[in-house]
């Protein structure tokens, strides 16, 4: 093996632990953030989810009110719940799991969120203002990503960059964060020809697709940084196993960097989480962030 691994559990450990710094300083003036959580049916691998989001924010200190709907929630009652919670002063960010059941209008949900409580970044307000580069929420799964690169402390002025996906929530925020560190930027998706060519130019590659194992050892340049965002189960001997959007086992011989699965995106997307909440409940009280997760950009 060459690559050197991004440990993303070790670094959403220091995250977290600079986060539940934050959240005593902001006690100490009064304030107590406070993270909704949303649930609509009983999917078990959401369900997990949403639940570590509530755990992980009650151990940094921050208020956990989490809900969960029955599948059959009509979309009127869904948007009475956030209204009730865009009003409620002890919650600072709102979160509903995605996906949501067909019948509810997806967007429709989201831009009812109130933009200062979007600790998701994914309404269309904070959505475009970080489309042209505004202060905005920058949604947690491409900052968790950009904090692992910062984190190996390469130089990412100049290098091409290719993402591959172009989700709303992933590949597209993705891009701009990457546009805005001064990376040449290709996104490349399943109607794109010739894609491991593409990928195979890259210095940095960022994997959202969904694909388990997809890109192999072929698609990537020796010493290209490798950021796997994917998570699929599989079948393995019959037993589960949760496998990223690269072919790990090969890709650790080609490239200089990886993340791993689990232990890599996976957990920074959660501390990043926990970051939004504290930097939107600092806003929302009109005092600056505080400075220990400042530092952390
Ligand atoms: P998504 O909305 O389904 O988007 C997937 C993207 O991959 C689409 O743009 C799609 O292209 C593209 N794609 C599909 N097949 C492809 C192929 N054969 N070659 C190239 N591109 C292809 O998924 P997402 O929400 O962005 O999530 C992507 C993955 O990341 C999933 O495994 C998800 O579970 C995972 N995820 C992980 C975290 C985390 O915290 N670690 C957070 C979010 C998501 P088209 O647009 O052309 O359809």
């Amino acid at each position: 093996m060459t690559a050197k691994i991004i440990d993303g559990k070790l670094l959403a450990t220091k995250v977290k632990a600079q986060v539940s710094i934050a959240v005593s300083e902001l006690n100490k003036k009064n304030i107590f953030p406070g993270l909704a959580t949303i649930i609509v049916g009983n999917d078990a691998a959401s369900s997990i989810y949403v639940k570590n989001k509530g755990k992980s924010a009650k151990e940094v200190g921050i208020e956990s009110f989490q809900y969960e709907l029955p599948e059959n929630v009509l979309e009127k009652d869904l948007l009475e719940l956030i209204n009730k919670l865009n009003l409620n002063n002890a919650v600072d960010g709102i979160l509903v799991q995605l996906p949501l059941p067909i019948h509810i209008n997806s967007n429709q949900v989201i831009d009812s969120i109130d933009p200062s409580k979007d600790v998701d970044g994914f309404n269309v307000l904070n959505a475009g203002k970080t489309f042209i580069g505004r202060d905005s929420v920058i949604p947690c799964t491409p900052l968790g990503c950009l904090l692992m690169l910062r984190s190996i402390n390469i130089e990412l002025r100049g290098k091409n960059a290719v993402i591959i996906g172009r989700s709303n929530i992933v590949g597209k925020p993705m891009a701009q964060l990457l546009l805005n560190e001064d990376c040449t930027v290709t996104i490349v998706h399943s109607k794109t020809n010739n894609i491991n060519k593409i990928v195979k130019k890259a210095d940095i590659i960022i994997a959202a697709v969904g694909i388990a194992n997809l890109v192999k050892e072929s698609w990537v340049k020796k010493g290209a940084i490798v950021i796997d965002v994917g998570i699929n189960r599989i079948q393995v001997e019959d037993k589960n196993k949760l496998v990223g959007d690269i072919n790990f086992d090969e890709v650790k011989d080609i490239a200089s960097y990886v993340t791993p699965v689990p232990g890599g995106v996976g957990p920074m997307t959660i501390a990043c989480l926990l970051m939004n909440t504290v930097f939107q409940s600092a806003k929302r009280n009109s005092i600056s962030i505080p400075d220990n997760l400042k530092k952390l950009f």
